[in-house]
């Protein structure tokens, strides 16, 4: 039996995976997709304490060779439920069950979509969630971006680069991301701020030839030529897999506090996929350390 099963190869589970195998525990993380989580997706990393610059796709990937290192292991299967056994966790993926002493779910989130008409039609036509993936193909093409948040910010100022130009699209006239960023955002001469606005169509036969916007203010709506179309609106838990294990919220997420302990002995969680106002870098390897260092005593 493993002593504690990692649900995710995020930051906050490669995190865990470090303290656990430092606590003197055999570790085993499952991740159903590619390591290292939503970071990866991040051009540049400057609010990491003690690393001035990284990009998000380094970041992950030390963080990996880290716990390796220590005498993790990981396996690409896909977690599709657990079982409380009491002093045992069954986890079951898509290939097999593994038995372990503590299981901490560090699923994470997945970005969220703005459901609009053709939006899923015209995903990779036009239509992408992941800037630092697909920007390249909009190379001196014009594209737009929803959102007003960390990520919309970041998207916006990386599609500049590559674009001729870059709306960003937010609905309302604050923004949530870091005001150091807007700032420098604003600044770009081929960024146009379309604000109080929400994007209510997306044009096009075949793939994205424009998005239309409403004002929310006059009513007014207002054609957007673009070949690209970013939706940078956040992110949502996936954690249906263990509703019948844990407690979520309203939202999806599993409920714990500081701790990261689940009402659940033996089941911990930690990062982006449990209840807490600031989902951050440092708060995902934070939480890491305490769900690691919590399920090394069971
Ligand atoms: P977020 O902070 O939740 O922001 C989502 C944005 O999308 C908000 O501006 C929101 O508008 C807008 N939005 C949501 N639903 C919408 C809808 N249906 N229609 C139009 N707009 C909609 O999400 P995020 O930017 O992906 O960031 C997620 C977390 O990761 C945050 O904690 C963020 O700080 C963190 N993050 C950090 C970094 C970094 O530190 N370098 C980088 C990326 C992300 P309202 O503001 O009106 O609600």
């Amino acid at each position: 039996m493993t002593d504690i099963i990692i649900v995710g190869a995020g930051t906050a589970g490669l995190s865990a995976a470090i303290y656990g195998v430092r606590a003197g525990k055999s570790v085993l993380i499952f991740e159903a997709s590619q390591i290292g989580g939503q970071i990866v997706n991040t051009p540049d990393i400057e609010n990491y304490p003690g690393i001035a610059h990284i990009s998000g796709f380094e970041f992950a990937n030390g963080l990996y060779e880290q716990a390796m290192n220590l005498g993790a292991e990981l396996k690409y299967e896909k977690v599709i439920g657990i079982e409380d056994k009491g002093e045992k966790k069954i986890v079951h993926t898509e290939d097999g069950d593994y038995e372990a002493r503590a299981v901490i779910l560090a699923t994470g989130a997945k970005n969220r979509s703005l459901g609009l008409p053709k939006e899923k039609e015209f995903t990779g036509r036009g239509v992408s969630y992941c800037a630092t993936c697909d920007g390249a193909f909009f190379r001196g093409k014009e594209v737009a971006v929803a959102g007003g948040g960390n990520t919309a910010v970041e998207d916006a100022a990386f599609l500049s680069n590559y674009c001729s130009k870059v709306y960003i699209i937010h609905r309302r006239d604050q923004f949530r991301a870091d005001e150091k960023d807007v700032e420098e955002l604003r600044k770009k001469e081929n960024v146009e701020f379309v604000l109080n606005a929400n994007v209510v169509e997306i044009l096009g036969e075949q793939k994205v030839e424009g998005v239309r916007v409403k004002d929310k203010n006059s009513g007014e709506t207002r054609d957007i030529p673009v070949a690209g179309f970013f939706v940078a609106v956040g992110q949502a838990p996936e954690n249906k897999d263990f509703e019948n294990l844990v407690k979520l919220d309203e939202k999806g997420y599993i409920e714990a506090d500081e701790s990261c302990r689940t009402g659940v002995n033996g089941i911990f969680t930690a990062g982006d996929c449990r209840t807490k106002s600031v989902r951050q870098l440092t708060t995902a390897a934070a939480d890491g350390a305490v769900a690691a260092l919590a399920a090394a005593e069971v």
